[in-house]
């Protein structure tokens, strides 16, 4: 017999009968007790969390000062003519733009010539090595320093980040952008109506993922999709490797889902793959609640938002119960969930315009330009660039 019970059965802590297994109301002290570390992390993480200024992309700025600050003594023409094999060699030279004539992928270097093209009458006579691999190519325990800008890397290289090329064009071709994920400008508009068009209240309460196994950090997330449908659903799409359905985890391939289509689901997932996945700004936009699976592979703008602010920290390695307890504690904290949605929005929407993306190369060139040891004079081996868009 219940001991909190009124002999008619009444009583606050007896709504069930014997054998019954108790079900808490969120706002219970069950609850806040089961979540109270997981919300005063929440509480500080927020409390701790200094808005930026959006006007000229100054939420960015450490960045530049910790990539280049591996370089304070200096860049070399020693130190160039060392990289010259791990990237594509460019020029400003009186405010126009060179590079050597074989770029490896031409649609990434027509992305990333686009901003350059923009910001030339503003940037002194350089010459910098840009890597257009997905891989950053200067490991810190391997190698010599030398200077080479990549789109993303980990905390073991000393590669400079630049902005990806596929905020214009180049990013992956699947079936739905076949001409290559880019055009980051019309992404916001067009993510941002179909966030209008499914509002937080509407959209529907699963875990979401589609995307190809480019590495299998994204398994544990799949297999749970698998055991739980009402909890997850995630599946893996092909990509251009696929050969057979060991590709994408001993299943048939899913559709594609296009990134609007992504507006549905409450909980987005981002994962690495061989590097940072172009996936994450994107997600965001939706106003949905990005769950962000671990800190090492970062873009540029990546060290700016917060985890608990912008998104929900998943670690690195997070098995299928780690994935189910966070989701649990999103589903019971709806008003929370929501809070840190809506700042990874705003983020988004207010500091990773193109404006902001332009204007960070200007800063990261103008850095470099300062670096640079000498006055770099024409390579006459160098095509010009003449951008139009
Ligand atoms: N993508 C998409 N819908 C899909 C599958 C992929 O929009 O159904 C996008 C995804 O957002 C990502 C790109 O295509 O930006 C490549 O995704 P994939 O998972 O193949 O590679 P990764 O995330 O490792 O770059």
């Amino acid at each position: 017999e219940c001991e909190f019970c009124n002999r008619d059965g009444t009583g606050d802590e007896c709504h069930q009968q014997v054998g019954d297994t108790p079900k808490p109301s969120i706002y219970s002290k069950e609850v806040n007790e089961k979540w109270s570390a997981l919300l005063l992390e929440i509480s500080k993480a927020n409390d701790e969390y200094k808005e930026c200024p959006s006007s000229n992309c100054s939420c960015h700025f450490s960045v530049i000062q910790r990539d280049m600050s591996n370089f304070k003594n200096g860049i070399t023409h020693q130190m160039i003519k060392a990289a010259q094999t791990r990237g594509t060699k460019y020029q400003i030279i009186n405010h126009r733009l060179y590079r050597a004539k074989a770029c490896m992928f031409p649609a990434r270097c027509a992305g990333v010539e686009h901003f350059l093209s923009k910001i030339k009458s503003k940037i002194p006579d350089i010459e910098f090595i840009l890597n257009t691999r997905d891989w950053p190519q200067v490991s810190k325990y391997h190698n010599q320093l030398q200077p080479v800008l990549s789109f993303s890397k980990t905390s073991d290289y000393y590669d400079i980040l630049y902005p990806a090329w596929s905020f214009w064009e180049g990013g992956p071709a699947i079936k739905l952008y076949p001409q290559g994920l880019g055009r980051w400008d019309r992404h916001r508009e067009s993510l941002k109506r179909a966030s209008e068009g499914w509002s937080w209240d509407r959209k529907i309460s699963l875990g979401f993922f589609r995307g190809s196994r480019t590495t299998e950090e994204r398994d544990p997330l799949v297999l749970l999709s698998r055991e739980e449908p009402d909890l997850v659903d995630a599946k893996y799409t092909k990509n251009q490797a696929w050969k057979s359905n060991e590709d994408t985890l001993d299943a048939p391939p899913a559709e594609e889902v296009s990134l609007a289509d992504h507006c549905r689901y409450k909980y987005l997932f981002n994962f690495r793959g061989v590097a940072a996945s172009f996936r994450l700004k994107h997600l965001f936009l939706c106003k949905s609640l990005v769950f962000h699976v671990g800190d090492e592979w970062i873009e540029f703008f990546y060290p700016a938002m917060k985890p608990w602010v912008h998104y929900v920290p998943v670690r690195s390695g997070a098995t299928k119960e780690d994935i189910k307890k966070l989701l649990n504690f999103v589903k019971e904290n709806d008003d929370v969930a929501k809070r840190i949605a809506d700042q990874g929005f705003e983020f988004i929407w207010n500091n990773l315009k193109m404006k902001d993306v332009t204007c960070y190369w200007r800063r990261l060139l103008k850095q470099y330009s300062k670096n640079l040891k000498y006055k770099p004079s024409l390579d006459e081996s160098l095509i010009e660039i003449k951008y139009s868009s």
